[in-house]
């Protein structure tokens, strides 16, 4: 009756334990990164209409042909990188899925995955179920910035996979092409594949979109995965997709058929609707999540915090030096309990023994009205008894 090892050592994300916190307090939860509110209309009408005329049948295992080539235009025109939809696409259950299913498609037992650290929770999970050995590449704040020496330090011979995320979660950094070309230069002289995690592509604060694929050298070992829940807030909907070279996807396809085999039918129909949305939509989204970060960064810079740069993403991460806590954890935890706003301790994102204690991370994926009560309930914060 015991559970195996490989899972039992994961125990409960930080994710659900934080927006668990939060209801238990009644705080608001800029915690876990999820929009409280809802999706296009058009795109849940598109999905409603597909229900009734009865698209309700096993997809396509790698997903509906017409998605598929949606997605690949779509990538040729963001990133120049041309994409056949019948083998270089792949659609799945969220970018978590796909993800999980390259790591596994991609590492033997014994390889090691080098990852930016803070990472997203789940490339550590993947990387561990597969019996490959992370390896990170360590970011600092407050820049985050990614270092050549810091990459050295990270790779070895037994490197078989690079993993990037560009957006970063949980920074709000957009690295530089000149930081992009350090892990293109090591990539393509170790001839090392690479999964580019890019759900926040659309959400860019400062400069437009740069994919490591779009580098010199890279469109031949780079996997781009992108998603429905960031761009278009659906992140209960649970569909991804991940485009790359034909022997990537094929590895991939070959995981993802046993995992979840294929992804709910009428939702991709609804996707479609998504990847045809005018231009204004996206203008409209990137100026109200900017409208977003400046009320959080606001709030935060007036309760004492010190709230570091966001780019991209809808992320900010703050440090908390004038007030008495050991580490991220402790003050997560009183931010939640005391003062009614849950954020997450970034420790969680980190292998590093005492990474990420001095800042905890917000989300601004809320409605104004809602980034309204967080500042005033942070007003609190510098007026107490645990400010140094
Ligand atoms: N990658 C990153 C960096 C994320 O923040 C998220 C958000 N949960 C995901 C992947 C997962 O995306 P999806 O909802 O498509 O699984
Ligand atoms: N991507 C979201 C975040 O980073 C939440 C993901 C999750 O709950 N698994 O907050």
């Amino acid at each position: 009756m015991r559970p195996a090892t490989r899972t039992a050592m994961f125990g409960t994300t930080i994710f659900t334990e934080m927006t668990r916190l939060a209801n238990e307090h009644g705080a608001v939860n800029l915690a876990q990164g999820f929009p409280d509110f809802d999706g296009p209309e058009f795109v849940k009408e598109a999905a409603k209409r597909a229900i009734d005329a009865g698209h309700n049948q096993y997809a396509p295992m790698a997903g509906l042909p017409a998605l598929a080539e949606r997605i690949a235009r779509d990538v040729a025109a963001r990133t120049g990188v041309v994409r056949e939809p019948s083998t270089e696409v792949l659609i799945g259950c969220g970018a978590t899925e796909l993800l999980f299913d390259a790591v596994l498609a991609l590492t033997e037992p014994g390889d090691e995955v080098v990852m930016l650290e803070p990472f997203y929770d789940s490339y550590l999970a993947a990387v561990r179920l597969a019996g490959a050995t992370p390896r990170v590449v360590r970011l600092s704040p407050p820049a985050f910035e990614l270092t050549r020496d810091a990459l050295a330090a990270a790779v070895s011979d037994r490197t078989r996979l690079i993993v990037v995320n560009q957006p970063h979660n949980p920074s709000g950094r957009v690295f530089t092409r000149a930081e992009l070309s350090l892990v293109a230069e090591v990539a393509r002289a170790r001839d090392l594949p690479c999964l580019s995690d890019e759900v926040y592509d659309r959400l860019v604060y400062a400069r437009p979109h740069l994919s490591p694929s779009s580098l010199e050298g890279m469109a031949e070992r780079t996997m781009v995965f992108g998603s429905l829940s960031k761009t278009y807030s659906l992140t209960g909907w649970r569909v991804g997709w991940v485009t790359g070279p034909r022997e990537l996807v094929a590895a991939t396809r070959a995981a993802h058929q046993f995992v979840t085999f294929t992804t709910p039918a009428p939702l991709q129909h609804g996707a479609m609707a998504a990847l045809d949305a005018p231009p204004e939509y996206y203008g409209r989204l990137v100026d109200d999540y900017r409208a977003r970060r400046d009320l959080l960064v606001a709030a935060l810079a007036e309760a004492e915090l010190e709230p570091f740069a966001c780019d991209g993403a809808y992320f900010v991460c703050a440090g908390f030096s004038r007030f008495a806590f050991d580490d991220d954890v402790a003050f997560a935890r009183f931010l939640t309990a005391e003062i009614g706003v849950a954020a997450i301790p970034p420790s969680a994102f980190h292998l590093t023994p005492g990474g990420g204690r001095s800042y905890v991370r917000f989300t601004f994926a809320k409605q104004q009205a809602t980034l309204a009560r967080a500042a005033e309930r942070l007003r609190a914060l510098a007026g107490s008894a645990r400010r140094r």
